[in-house]
C-alpha cells in the first residue's frame, strides 16, 4: 500500500466557482471520498484565500496506481488543467517510546557511533572532515562530510 498525496487547484482562476466545484466532485467519485476508508484526509484552502487549492491523503495498492493516474488525466483535460501533483510515498510508522527508554537508546547510539569512528581512524581511514567549512559532529567528532562520520552512522544504523 502506497500512500499518496494528490493536490489540485485553480489558482490560475481557469474555472469557474461552478467548474472547479464540479472538478472537486469528480476527482473525489474517482477517490471514493465518503465511501471509501482509504481517503485519510482531504482539506481546502481558506475561503478568503486569493487561491483555491485541494489537498487529498489517501491508500492505493501499487497495481491501481496506473490506472489512477491514467483516470486523473481524463478528468484534467475535461477541465482544461495542464496537470496536478501526486506525492507517491511509503509509510512508515513511527512508534511511541517511552522517553527514558529512548534517552538511553539515544546514548547507547552516540557511544556506538564515538567507538565505529576512533576504530575506522585506527584502521587507517583517512579523516576529510573539512573544518573551514564544517563544524564537528558532537556523536564523532568528525564533520557529517567527513567519510569516518558517514562510515559511522552507516555501521551503526541498526542502533538507531
Ligand atoms: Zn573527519
Amino acid at each position: 500500500m502506497k500512500t499518496i498525496t494528490l493536490c489540485i487547484g485553480n489558482s490560475d482562476d481557469k474555472l469557474t466557482q461552478k467548474e472547479w466545484a464540479t472538478f472537486i466532485k469528480e476527482i473525489e467519485n474517482l477517490l471514493g471520498c465518503g465511501t471509501n476508508d482509504n481517503v485519510q484526509f482531504s482539506g481546502f484552502s481558506s475561503p478568503d484565500a486569493p487561491w483555491q487549492n485541494a489537498c487529498y491523503v489517501f491508500g492505493l495498492e501499487e497495481i491501481e496506481i496506473d490506472y489512477f493516474k491514467d483516470r486523473m488525466r481524463i478528468i484534467l483535460r475535461s477541465y482544461d488543467q495542464d496537470s496536478a501533483a501526486i506525492a507517491i510515498g511509503d509509510v512508515e510508522f513511527v512508534k511511541s517510546e517511552d522517553p527514558t527508554k529512548a534517552e538511553a537508546k539515544r546514548k547507547e547510539y552516540v557511544a556506538h557511533l564515538r567507538v565505529a569512528a576512533k576504530r575506522l581512524s585506527e584502521e587507517g581511514m583517512a579523516c576529510n572532515c573539512d573544518l573551514d567549512k564544517w563544524q564537528p559532529e558532537p556523536t564523532t567528532g568528525h564533520s557529517h562530510v567527513c567519510r569516518i562520520h558517514k562510515a559511522a552512522v552507516t555501521k551503526c544504523s541498526s542502533l538507531r
